[in-house]
């Protein structure tokens, strides 16, 4: 009991908006949904399954990559993470449960994202794919260049 007591309890509001984002649609929050939410929150950078795997271990826990790729897949599906293309690394959603096709600004000198939702973007992208004779679900796509700070830096203002 003491144990327990000592173990830390603070849980970021971030984790607890998915963690009731999983629970709404029907998830159960698992031991290890939450150990991976955890280990996404703590990251300063997109992340692989491995990574991951090595955050969880610092910390004396183990969980096996393939149910670490599962679980990020989920969060993906759920919009609570997302995959980020150039990198193919996985972050945690930003925009916090928002609709629409999340996206993402990316600096390739210091690697910051940005991430956005443009429903106007979504509509032209849809209805020049009618125009072709597709049917979009939703879009996947990402801008790579440089922020404004490393722009500044690199051409002066
Ligand atoms: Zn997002
Ligand atoms: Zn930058």
């Amino acid at each position: 009991m003491l144990r327990l007591a000592l173990r830390p309890c603070i849980i970021s509001s971030v984790v607890q908006d998915s963690i009731r984002i999983l629970q709404a649609q029907g998830y159960k929050v698992t031991k290890p949904r939450r150990q991976v939410l955890e280990a996404l929150e703590g990251a300063q950078k997109p992340v692989s399954p491995y990574d991951v795997q090595s955050t969880l271990r610092k910390q004396g826990k183990y969980l096996n990559h393939v149910t670490i790729y599962r679980i990020l897949d989920l969060f993906c599906r759920l919009n609570l993470a997302h995959k980020v293309l150039s990198s193919g690394g996985f972050v945690k959603c930003g925009l916090g449960n928002e609709a629409g096709c999340h996206r993402f600004m990316v600096c390739r000198c210091c690697g910051v994202l940005r991430e956005f939702v443009d429903e106007e973007l979504c509509k032209k992208e849809s209805k020049s794919a009618v125009n072709l004779g597709f049917h979009t679900e939703y879009h996947l796509s990402e801008s790579s260049g440089l922020c404004s700070e490393c722009y500044r830096k690199r051409f002066g203002e």
